[in-house]
């Protein structure tokens, strides 16, 4: 009997761990196992933000798929995915065909703009490394044209960041570290930048603990960020940003706006015809698609519901990474010619979120409250444990955050 073909797409945080993961169990003859990505590297979603702002090179995010992936195990196709034809069990790349057995779809998320006038023109998005790169590159570029010019232009100077979920309120957090070095550097008063994030719900981090939402707004308002809360961005251009609050019309002079107020399915994975819930495809237990048992969806792209909540568990990378782990193990009984799948429950460890290089607000384990120097160890101690995971100490040494008294 032939071996199956599994093919995973993308090789983010699902797609890649469901990879690392098979070719641990999956002996060469059992399978032939074929991962695609874009890149010919891995990025640590989780950190974009800092190499957004500039805190942090994307070359410490970024990690050589061949670094962690045993070529002689799995084939490496470094191509762009176009469309997915699940009734011919067929992937369309840009340069190429693949057929598939088994198909492990891992190709994350993209910015939801909800249809607001200018945005999808003039918002940046930090959603890979290139559009960190770019937003990092815009930033650096405003100061340094600031002075360069006799009519000095505020809207060089105001960074604006739409919504205050974690993405947004992790990424000012990095921005307030980041913008008193590029004042120095360029020249520019300190008291002329403002760091400005627009909220449109009655709170910043809706839905998270309150006195740690409390104690994240102290930090950054000392560290210089303008608050808009209950404020909804309701159009971009290329020189301003318009909000409306108490039904009152509000315009902030920018340059640069950076939309951190959502995220969806790849559309790839709508457009091929599975079932789409704003964006998401809903999965099994065993994190299959409805109608399509020879195919697993993994990360941002699947919609799975918490039975106890009654609303659908967050996209996360923690999520993402279980996922992998338990589709791999999965896909290794069905080449085994088990067909008892086991049913996927998220271990779910708490949430930590980082508000620059040395602060941060968690809560762990249930309902254990952590802020500052302990809850930025605890990120620190989250990502090397991913890395450990992915690739061993040796990626640990090469990559993992290691400052901890930074
Ligand atoms: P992704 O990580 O998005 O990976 C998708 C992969 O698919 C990428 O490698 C991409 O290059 C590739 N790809 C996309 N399209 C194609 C195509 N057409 N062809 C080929 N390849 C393609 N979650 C947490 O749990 N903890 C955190 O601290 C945290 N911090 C975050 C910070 C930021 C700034 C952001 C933006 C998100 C954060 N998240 C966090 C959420 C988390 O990053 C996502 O839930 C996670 O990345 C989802 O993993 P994924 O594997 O589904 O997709
Ligand atoms: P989100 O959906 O969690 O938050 C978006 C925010 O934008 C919300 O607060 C929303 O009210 C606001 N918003 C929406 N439309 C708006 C508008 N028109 N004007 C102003 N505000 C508006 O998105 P996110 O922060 O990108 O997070 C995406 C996922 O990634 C979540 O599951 C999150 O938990 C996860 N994440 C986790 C971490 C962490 O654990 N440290 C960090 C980043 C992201």
């Amino acid at each position: 009997m032939k071996n199956p073909n599994i093919v995973i797409l993308g090789a983010g945080y699902g797609g890649i761990m469901t990879a690392v993961k098979l070719q641990k169990s999956l002996g060469v003859n059992e399978a032939n196992v074929t991962l695609v990505n874009k890149h010919s590297y891995h990025y640590q979603t989780t950190w974009l933000h800092e190499n957004a702002a500039g805190t942090l090179h994307h070359d410490r995010t970024r990690i050589q798929i061949k670094d962690v992936i045993n070529t002689s195990k799995i084939n490496f196709i470094q191509d762009s995915v176009t469309e997915i034809k699940p009734d011919e069990k067929k992937v369309i790349l840009e340069n190429g065909d693949l057929s598939y057995d088994y198909l492990v779809i891992g190709l994350g998320f993209e910015a939801a703009t909800f249809g607001i006038p200018g945005l999808k023109e003039h918002a940046f998005t930090i959603g890979s490394i290139n559009q960190a790169r770019l937003i990092r590159q815009h930033i650096e570029y405003n100061f340094a044209k600031y002075n360069n010019e006799a009519d000095k232009k505020q809207e060089r100077l105001n960074i604006v960041v739409g919504g205050a979920g974690f993405t947004g309120i992790e990424f000012v957090g990095e921005l307030a570290n980041r913008v008193p070095e590029l004042c120095k550097e360029y020249d520019v008063p300190r008291e002329n930048v403002r760091i400005i994030n627009v909220e449109a719900a009655p709170t910043a981090l809706p839905g998270f603990d309150p006195e740690l939402v409390e104690y994240a707004m102290n930090s950054l308002e000392a560290r210089g960020v303008e608050f808009k809360i209950g404020a909804m961005i309701k159009e971009v251009t290329e020189n301003k940003l318009v909000f409306e609050k108490d039904e009152q019309r509000e315009e902030i002079p920018t340059n640069t706006v950076v939309w951190a107020a959502g995220v969806r399915g790849n559309s790839i994975v709508e457009n091929a015809g599975f079932e789409s819930n704003r964006g998401r495809t809903p999965v099994s237990d065993e994190l299959r698609p409805k109608g399509y048992d020879d195919v697993f969806i993994v990360g941002d792209c699947a919609l799975l519901f918490n039975e106890e909540t009654e609303r659908p568990y967050p996209p996360t990378a923690q999520i993402a990474i279980q996922q992998a782990e338990h589709t791999a193990a999965n896909l290794t009984k069905l080449v085994r010619g088990d067909n008892h799948l086991e049913p996927f429950k998220p271990d779910l460890k708490g949430t930590v979120a980082s508000l620059g290089h040395d602060d941060a607000i968690g809560v762990v384990f249930d309902d254990k409250k952590l802020f500052g120097w302990s809850a930025s160890a605890m990120k620190k101690v989250i990502d090397n444990r991913y890395l450990m995971k992915l690739g061993g100490p040796g990626l640990v040494m090469k990559k993992g955050k290691l400052n901890f008294f930074h």
